[in-house]
């Protein structure tokens, strides 16, 4: 009986046993699938993170994968400047009320990631074609765009999206991404940054050509393959020349003439225009220098100045210095400047050209009448001459738009004591208009296109 009795209780304890063990491995199962929900996710915004998308996008792309998905790549535009002006925890909340808004599109056929700093992705599963794909792309931009309000302040960011398709771009997910990634990117590069590119083979091409231009300008020798243009500016009124602008040219000894359109920018990204801006700017003293004292004149060397350039106060320094030491009068110096300098933060924006402007240096925006065109920063700057942009120029004969927008322009410069040069003036009756508006100077073809110097001497200085 006693055998017995204790056989039951064993019996008893072991199955008590067994059910604490199946409950407690129940409990770490259910633990390990948090631990591996949290490992998944972005702490700040709560969305699915970097390290899930891989894992997800390995899933999608196996054999029992899906038919067919977008993959989206997001990059908020200018959101670095809210976290410098106003500083990280800021910063966060926006990015938190960022990931709350894409949290909206979770569906069991879109799924939203935060996968970097201010970059986020979406999946759309099953897609059935492309025009789904733009529908919820333009959502997203809907939503992105609805002001942000991290009391006391209010942001309204814009996005930049690349798009790339599975099965049709590539079957390979780090392909994939890398697809997604160069579209964003040439959105980013784009004028139209609050947009969306689905990937392209031909973006593959211009990166490399990219790539090779900046490894021919890295190892370039500026003073064999650089050389400078000048290009006349002339006075509308009394025809006489009053300047003249400095392009550059180069000639590579094997690839032959690459477009400064095509390398400037480029030079800006790398930073390369720093030394390049150098060069130009030694050159343009010398030749303006020789000029004005072989034909005793007054005459202005305007200079392309990149905003990279100007934001960089050890250019400005180099500038005064190199004028000091070469005996350049500053008078004979002008500046083209972008209007896209209007980006750069006032308050310092403002004391550059303050020390230009007391230096004797004369300040142009360049391109004027495109691009940003906020007119505020011109009453605020010191700024000696507009010049309207050859776009405008171009259709000033026929289009009443551009003619009025003109007609604006040289009106407002006149009453806030600015010159103005148009750019680009190619016929006669575009140099009509002009001078009938009150433009005081002109730049174009129809005075002279770009030219080395011994050919700008004989055209437009020996008389
Ligand atoms: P930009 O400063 O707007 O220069 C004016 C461009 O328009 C020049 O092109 C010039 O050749 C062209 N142009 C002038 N008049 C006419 C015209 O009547 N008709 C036509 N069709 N074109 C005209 P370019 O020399 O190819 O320069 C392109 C851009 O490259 C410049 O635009 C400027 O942004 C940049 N760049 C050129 N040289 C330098 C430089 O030394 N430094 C920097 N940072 N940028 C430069
Ligand atoms: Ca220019």
């Amino acid at each position: 009986m006693l055998d017995r009795l204790m056989l039951k209780t064993e019996k008893e304890i072991n199955e008590y046993l067994e059910k604490q063990i199946a409950e407690r491995t129940k409990e770490l199962n259910l633990v390990n699938q948090n631990l591996e929900e949290i490992s998944n996710r972005d702490v700040l915004t709560g969305l699915y993170n970097r390290r899930y998308l891989i894992h997800h996008l390995e899933n999608l792309v196996s054999a029992n994968g899906v038919e067919n998905f977008a993959l989206l790549y997001i990059d908020a535009n200018r959101f670095k400047p809210i976290n410098d002006s106003y500083g990280h925890s800021i910063g966060d909340k926006v990015l938190a009320a960022l990931g709350n808004r894409f949290s909206e599109f979770c569906s069991p056929k879109c799924t939203p990631f935060r996968i970097g700093g201010d970059e986020f992705a979406v999946i759309i599963e099953n897609y059935v074609d492309k025009f789904e794909i733009s529908d919820i792309a333009d959502k997203i931009f809907e939503k992105l765009q609805l002001p942000i309000s991290v009391s006391p302040y209010t942001f309204t960011l814009t996005a930049s999206i690349g798009i790339t398709l599975y099965p049709e771009d590539a079957l390979d997910k780090d392909v994939l991404i890398r697809y997604a990634d160069i579209a964003m990117y040439e959105v980013k590069s784009s004028h139209h940054k609050n947009n969306y590119l689905f990937f392209d083979k031909n973006f593959i091409e211009k990166i490399n050509k990219k790539h090779e231009i900046e490894f021919l300008l890295q190892n370039a020798d500026y003073n064999k393959e650089f050389m400078l243009f000048y290009q006349p500016q002339y006075n509308i009124e009394n025809q006489r020349l009053v300047g003249m602008e400095a392009l550059i040219r180069w000639q590579h000894p094997e690839k032959g003439f690459i477009s400064p359109s095509e390398f400037i920018p480029i030079a800006e990204e790398t930073g390369m225009i720093i030394h390049i801006g150098e060069w130009v700017a030694e050159n343009a003293f010398s030749q303006i220098k020789k000029w004005n004292e072989s034909y005793s004149m007054n005459l202005k060397m305007s200079i392309n100045i990149s905003p990279i350039q100007i934001k960089n106060i050890g250019f400005i320094e180099w500038l005064q210095e190199k004028m000091q030491a070469e005996n350049i009068h500053a008078e004979w110096i002008d500046l083209e400047i972008t209007e896209s300098v209007a980006m750069i933060s006032t308050s310092s924006i403002e004391k550059i050209f303050d020390f230009l402007n007391e230096m004797g240096i004369s300040i142009s925006i360049d391109d004027f009448g495109t691009g940003y065109s906020s007119l505020s920063y011109i009453r605020k700057y010191n700024i000696d001459r507009l010049k309207i942009a050859k776009e405008l120029i171009d259709t000033i004969a026929y289009d009443e738009n551009a003619l009025l927008i003109v007609q604006a322009i040289i009106m407002m410069a006149s009453g806030l004591n600015l010159k103005t040069i148009s750019e680009g003036v190619e016929e006669t009756e575009q140099l009509a208009i002009l001078k009938k508006l009150g433009c005081n100077e002109v730049q174009g073809y129809i005075f002279g296109k770009p030219v080395p110097s011994d050919e700008f001497e004989k055209l437009h200085l020996i008389k």
